[in-house]
């Protein structure tokens, strides 16, 4: 699999870990400047672990939907280009807005994901990627709202959560819709179940049709 340049598997602890370089944010183990990436605090992370072809490249442009504290968000910016992170919840902004004064490529929205207009004058165009990891209902209305940001060539790369969209359904059939839903706007090319790092979460790459 190709990790995105600026990503690295390194030692920590006599354990290999995805890693970046930047400064640490959650207390993370660090080597010099390089800090661990941690899988199972992160569904990106655990993607790149599932060995899954992102698309995802240092220096890209990204769009982040649903940064919560800045845990992903700032191991994407430390080897993404610039990149947007949208966040609804004023408290784990708050966190946001002190990760990226640490780094210079992240800037953070305080905005609803499911309002595009309400970004779209800040978000530059053809970005190269959305990275979403929104913990609510409709998620894939949220992939297809953000399309228009996407270059012709640019990847989608989502978690999707099963208990954000019914409490109750199989995960399996959760998927299903909404991979069904997905396809309105974009061709999927990849899905694989998060486990162990994240329980019924699919990890769904895809590019916009
Ligand atoms: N991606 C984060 C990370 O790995 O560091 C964790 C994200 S957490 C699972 C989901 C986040 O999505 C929450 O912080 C929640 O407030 C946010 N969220 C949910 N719906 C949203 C929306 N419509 N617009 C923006 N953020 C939203």
């Amino acid at each position: 699999m190709s990790l995105p340049d600026g990503v690295e598997r390194r030692q920590f602890d006599n354990e290999e870990r995805l890693a970046t370089r930047g400064p640490s944010v959650y207390g993370e183990p660090t080597d010099g400047a390089w800090r661990a990436w941690d899988a199972r605090r992160s569904k990106l992370g655990a993607t790149l672990e599932k060995g899954m072809e992102t698309g995802l490249d240092g220096g890209d442009s990204v769009l982040y939907l649903g940064a919560a504290s800045g845990t992903t968000v700032s191991h994407v910016a430390d080897f993404a280009g610039p990149t947007y992170a949208v966040e609804f919840a004023p408290r784990p902004a708050r966190d946001l807005v002190g990760v990226a004064e640490d780094r210079d490529r992240l800037f953070p929205l305080l905005k609803d994901a499911r309002k595009p207009e309400t970004y779209a004058h800040v978000v530059e165009s053809d970005l190269d990627a959305i990275v979403q990891d929104v913990a609510t209902r409709g998620q894939a209305r949220v992939a297809l709202e953000n399309r228009q940001f996407l270059a012709e060539d640019g990847r989608l790369i989502a978690a999707i959560k099963a208990r954000s969209e019914d409490v109750t359904a199989e995960p399996a059939d959760v998927f299903e819709d909404v991979l069904g839903d997905l396809e309105d706007g974009y061709e999927v090319l990849d899905t694989e179940r998060l486990e162990p790092f994240h329980d019924d979460h699919l990890a769904v790459v895809a590019r916009p049709k």
